[in-house]
Formats: C-alpha cells, structure tokens, sequence
C-alpha cells in the first residue's frame, strides 16, 4: 500500500516515522501546490493519505462519502481510495484530541472550557469537548469573546491552546496569562515543539495538569492507519511509539560544577542515545570566536553570562540534543525555562576535592567551597534529578538512561 502526507509546504515530519512503526505500509511526503490539487487527488499514486494544512476542507469535495465525524468537521485529514477508486473521507483529529483529553484524566463534563484560536483544530477541539458536555467559550482575535475580556471568564477549568503560538521557533510567546484563572485544573497545549510551551510551564508551576499535543499527534495517526489498514489498532501501540517519540526528541541536559564531567559523561550519553553532543561553553566559544577566559578577562562575568544565555536559548529550543552546561548556567533564573522547554536536566554530582580546575576562570581564581554552597541549592532547583560520578563516566551515563526511560508517561 502507498501513503503518506498531502500538504502544501511539508517541513520536518515526524508522521512516516509514527506510519513506519504503525503498519506495513509505505508513507511518503506529498508537497502539492493549490493548482495542482485536483490532479493530485483524482490521478495520485495512492491508496490512503493523511492531510494537512491548508487542504483540509479544500479534499471536501472531492470525497465521494464522508464519515460522520468528517462531516459534523467539515473537515477531512485522512482519505482512503476504496477499490472503486472512489475517496473515503474521516477526520482522525477528533480521536486524537478526544484520546488528549482522556489521558489528562480531567473531568470537564460541566465545566468551563475556552479554546484559544478558531482555526481548524480549535473546530475539532470545540466538538469533542461539546461532546463531553463541557461549557466551551473559542477565544479569537477578533471574536465577541477574546484577549481583552478574559476577566469574563475567569471560572475555566480548563484551557486549550490551538493557536501556533508559543510554537518553535518563537517559544517564549504565550497567547496568555494564567493569572486570572484561580480554578484552572489543566492545559492543554496542541503544540509539541517545544514539549512544554510557555504556557505549559505557567501550569507546571501552578501545579495542574500540563499536557502538550503530541500524544494527539500519534493517536491521530493511529485511528489513520486502522482506516489505511482495515485492521484494528491496540491503543497500548499510541503509548509505545508517544514515550518512544518523547524520549527522541527531548534533550539531556546536564549541569553541575564545572570539572564535574558533564561534558565526557554528555558524550557517552549520546553516543549510547543516539543523539547529537553540545557543549554549550565550546558552543559559546566558537560562536562568538573568543576563549572564556578572555571573555571573563576582557568584558567580566556579568557579560559571559549574557552570551551564556544567548547560547542557552539557541540550543535548547532545539530538540534530540545532548547538553553540557556551563557550570554558572543556574545562576541565571531565565535559563531554568530555556532548558526545560524540551529537556530533562540531571544534575552530575561530585567531590569537590577532586573537581578539575583547568582553563575554568572561577573555579581557579577563588574557593570552590563558597562556590559549591552557593550554587547546589540552585542546581537542586534546576534539576529532574541528579546522579554521582565518581569516575566511572559509563556507569553514569548508563544510569542516567534507566533512570530517563523508566519515568511513567
Ligand atoms: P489554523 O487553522 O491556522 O488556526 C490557528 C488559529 O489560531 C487561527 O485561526 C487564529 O484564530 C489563531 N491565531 C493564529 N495566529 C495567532 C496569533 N499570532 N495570536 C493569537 N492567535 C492566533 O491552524 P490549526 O490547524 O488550527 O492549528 C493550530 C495549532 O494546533 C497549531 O499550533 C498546530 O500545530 C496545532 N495542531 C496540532 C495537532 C496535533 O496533532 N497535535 C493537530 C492539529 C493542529 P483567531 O484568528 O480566531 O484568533
């Protein structure tokens, strides 16, 4: 069977990945043109396609028979050709967000729900949530209901953001103030890059439910294939291939003091993860073509620590990377967000007393225990988790990657 992505413009994909591991079936990317979409559509080489923006309802009419759900939509983002050749169109969005919501464990059963945007998947959200009987408000730009009369519906329980902001790579834009939310039990964010948006962090920090859209993303693809397939789908298999995904593409994150060993450990660990290294200071270095100790020397800390930040929110914004930070980086509050948008940060602890000092301007010039009882209550702060490196760089690696993959999704 051939399938894949119909889409005008189709950067990075994670769905032949999610189809790969799904179904035994090919599933390719299909960059068309508006002009060229009919053509596509009735002479494409395929027999089942996912579909995205902008042509969602434009395949409307082309579908032969709708779905009931497609219908409700008006809007189609997978296609089956039936063997007639005839095209079959469902909207595997509504089970993907339906399945989101299920996996929050939220109530919203007459409770106030807002969806931020009014675009496609805003539809899509409204309906499930009108189905689960929710009291939902859309919230748009220009609607009656929008940004500056919030106050009105400062009840929500929950709030779901299908807008693109927040998303890479602008991501400290929020569409929104948590603040004026004091019975807010949950977000949901349909954005996964980053893992956790902006507006997901403002949750966590209050201590509600925090959920982003990727779980939405693989359980879509799933209801897909059944429709590619014929065959039916465990849904233990969206929970497989969602940790499989996270895991791929979160970053590791390592901080601790500097001569701690976060960079040898940070190579082992992608080397074993398959992922890409980055030593955040050698980044830095090369970035702005000077030593660190010159850096220090010739501008000060106060001015390495702004290019540190600088580095911090270039790289972290990116996903599937292994970090070593600079030993000061939590120092620095505004980096604790930068680094946790996509990554889980380990903490590496080690003796003082054995700590190399080499090429380190703060840890050669002054006393490393004044050093260490300053910064370790900002390290507990900043850190998942911490593990011991006491020379043995592997074992470290090695639990730091069962301690990652044992955490529950
Ligand atoms: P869309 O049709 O373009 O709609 C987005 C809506 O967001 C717009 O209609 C607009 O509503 C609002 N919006 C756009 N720019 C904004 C801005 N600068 N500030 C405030 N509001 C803005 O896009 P969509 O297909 O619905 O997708 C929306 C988001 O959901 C995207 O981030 C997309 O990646 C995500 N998504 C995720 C999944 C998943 O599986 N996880 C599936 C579908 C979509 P108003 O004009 O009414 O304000």
């Amino acid at each position: 069977m051939n399938c894949g992505l119909l889409g005008q413009t189709l950067r990075h994909s994670y769905s032949p990945q999610i189809h790969n591991s799904l179904g035994d079936y090919s599933y390719s990317l299909f960059e068309v043109e508006p002009a060229g979409l009919e053509d596509f559509l009735k002479n494409g080489n395929f027999d089942g396609l996912n579909i995205t923006i902008p042509y969602k309802k434009a395949v409307v009419p082309y579908c032969n028979k709708l779905s009931s759900i497609a219908k409700k939509l008006n809007s189609v983002n997978t296609l089956v050709r039936q063997s007639d050749g005839s095209l079959l169109g469902h909207n595997t969005d509504y089970f993907g967000f339906l399945s989101t919501v299920q996996k929050t464990g939220l109530s919203v059963s007459g409770k106030k729900v807002l969806v931020l945007g009014s675009g496609g998947a805003s539809v899509t959200a409204v309906a499930v949530l009108q189905e689960l009987n929710a009291d939902v408000i859309t919230i748009s730009r220009s609607g009656k209901n929008n940004y500056t009369n919030l106050h009105l519906h400062a009840d929500a329980s929950l709030i779901v953001n299908a807008t693109p902001v927040g998303m890479y790579p602008d991501t400290s834009a929020s569409p929104l103030s948590l603040e004026t939310f004091p019975h807010l039990e949950g977000v949901i964010d349909l954005i996964y890059n980053p893992a956790r948006t902006a507006l997901l962090q403002q949750a966590e920090r209050r201590g509600i439910v925090a959920e982003n859209g990727l779980y939405m993303l693989v359980a879509q693809a799933k209801e897909s294939a059944e429709w590619f397939t014929g065959q039916k789908i465990s849904n233990a298999k969206i929970k497989e291939i969602y940790k499989q995904l996270s895991n791929q593409m979160e970053n590791i994150v390592l901080i601790g003091m500097p001569g701690s060993g976060k960079s040898t450990i940070g190579m082992l660990l992608a080397q074993i993860a398959n992922k890409e290294f980055i030593d955040a200071d050698a980044y830095l270095e090369k970035k702005f073509a000077e030593t660190i100790p010159n850096i220090f020397a010739k501008y000060g800390e106060e001015h390495f620590r702004n290019l540190e930040t600088q580095v911090i929110a270039d790289l972290a914004k990116r996903s599937g990377l292994v970090i070593a930070t600079g030993g000061g980086c939590v120092t620095r509050p505004e980096n604790y967000s930068l680094l946790h948008q996509n990554g889980k940060i380990i903490w590496i602890k080690r003796d003082i007393s054995v700590l190399a000092t080499d090429g380190r301007p703060l840890s050669s010039s002054g006393n490393l225990q004044a050093m260490y009882e300053k910064r370790q209550p900002l390290y507990e702060k900043f850190s998942d988790f911490s593990v011991c490196n006491d020379d043995f760089a592997e074992e470290t690696a090695q639990n730091i990657l069962s301690h990652l993959h044992k955490e529950e999704i």
